[in-house]
């Protein structure tokens, strides 16, 4: 099981937790703009990287707010916790 450090809340067992899938993600745009394939590829097409990935959770059972983290997909090792909104940050 994790322990996700929320950022307004501390440390909690993952199971108060949503994962909201990768962050980062902008949608296209203007719509009348958007060709069906990027708009496809903005719906469907996500990374699913060995390492490093970056995405968004919601703290559901607790103060129900989302926020980013870096996570990685090997070892499941948490390497940042940042609000929603703010860049990606670098991480050795
Ligand atoms: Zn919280």
């Amino acid at each position: 099981m994790l322990l996700i450090s929320c950022p307004h809340c501390g440390p909690r067992d993952e199971i108060e937790f949503r994962c909201g899938g990768e962050t980062h993600v902008v949608r296209p745009g203007p719509a009348e703009a958007v060709s069906e394939d990027a708009w496809a590829d903005y719906l469907f097409m996500r990374q699913n990287p060995r390492g490093l990935h970056a995405e968004r959770w919601l703290h559901a059972a607790g103060c129900r707010t989302w926020f980013n983290l870096l996570r990685d997909t090997v070892t499941h090792e948490i390497k940042a916790v940042y609000p929603m909104g703010h860049a990606r940050p670098e991480v050795a």
